[in-house]
């Protein structure tokens, strides 16, 4: 696919991350209507990583353990002008780069997002008169924690964001319930009567799904320390995966009725009602392992932060 039949102005800015910015489609082309397109931003990292490297990466790595989660995506050949006429109308800095992606615009008629937490963000949609709510959220670190506090818990302290769920909770069918009532904690009694049961979707969305654990299970196969890696040399291909996968998003989609999914998405029965719910895995970018300084470097700060006992600290994190 080549965007030649397409101009920057036909691309409207839409989203930022750390390292890439989103486009989604406004020009007149029926077969890029609900897409993005996704360019990477400028860094001077001596190993940067492109689309296209990131692509097989994906291809190599993921294809097999999520060929039901994965988006589709499609590499397309992007001109230096196209991606200066792109980084005019954001004000962002592009890395030239010569492919980008298009992948399908996950989050089409949302109507409302509501942030949950940090990473986990609810968006209610409409589309052709139905209800789409789907939850979306970084898993993180997910591991067997053995510390007062489990990674990510420790990593919000340090950074001071208000006291958020836990994701290892998510973990272990007997605290699912509970965590996802510690999710919906700080929305608002009203925006919450709407959604009822979509909370309980959710509930039997991740007491049924491995997907979590999935990610467990391959963070796991690095048992490397990342606060004592000294050079880029240090970072093992395990490692790099686990970094991977501990920066992904998850997008849980859930909507009443059962027949809009095929074997991908998962059927449940709330109070009578069938829901359908298919969850996608994002951003399983290939990290630069230059990157090696940040990660070691904010795993020695949260040192202090896995065992904190003080007055404001936040309840501890479930220990096996
Ligand atoms: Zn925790």
């Amino acid at each position: 696919m080549s965007l030649l039949e397409t101009t920057p102005a036909d691309w409207e800015y839409f989203t930022k991350g750390n390292a890439n910015l989103l486009f989604r489609y406004r020009g007149p082309l029926g077969k890029y209507t609900d897409k993005l397109l996704r360019v990477r931003l400028f860094n001077d990292l001596p190993d940067y990583v492109s689309t296209k490297t990131i692509v097989q990466y994906v291809k190599t790595n993921f294809e097999e353990s999520f060929h039901k989660e994965l988006c589709e995506q499609e590499l397309v050949k992007v001109s230096p002008d196209f991606l200066t006429g792109l980084s005019e109308r954001c004000g962002h800095t592009l890395m030239c780069d010569d492919y980008a992606l298009v992948m399908p615009n996950l989050l089409r008629g949302v109507v409302q997002s509501v942030k949950l937490a940090k990473n986990c963000i609810l968006h209610i949609a409409q589309e052709e008169g139905s209800e789409v709510v789907t939850l979306e959220f970084k898993p993180k670190w997910l591991y067997d924690n053995t510390r007062i506090y489990c990674r990510n818990c420790a990593h919000g302290q340090m950074q001071g964001v208000p006291r958020h769920f836990c994701p290892l909770d998510l973990l272990h069918i007997e605290r699912v319930t509970g965590a996802i009532d510690d999710m919906f904690l700080e929305m608002k009694k009203d925006e919450t009567k709407g959604i009822l049961s979509y909370k309980s979707v959710l509930v039997s969305f991740f007491t049924n799904s491995d997907i979590l654990h999935r990610l467990k299970r391959i963070q796991s196969r690095s048992t490397q320390s990342v606060k004592d890696i000294t050079s880029a040399g240090d970072v093992t291909e395990e490692l790099s995966l686990s970094m991977t996968l501990r920066d992904v998003t998850l997008f849980v989609e859930m909507r009443q009725g059962g027949t809009e999914y095929s074997e991908s998405s998962d059927l449940f029965l709330i109070d009578g009602v069938a829901f359908s719910c298919k969850c996608y895995v994002i951003d399983l970018d290939l990290k630069a392992n230059s990157k090696f300084r940040h990660w070691a470097k904010t795993e020695q700060k949260l040192q202090e932060y896995y065992d904190r006992t003080e007055l404001d600290a936040w309840p501890g994190c479930f220990r096996k």
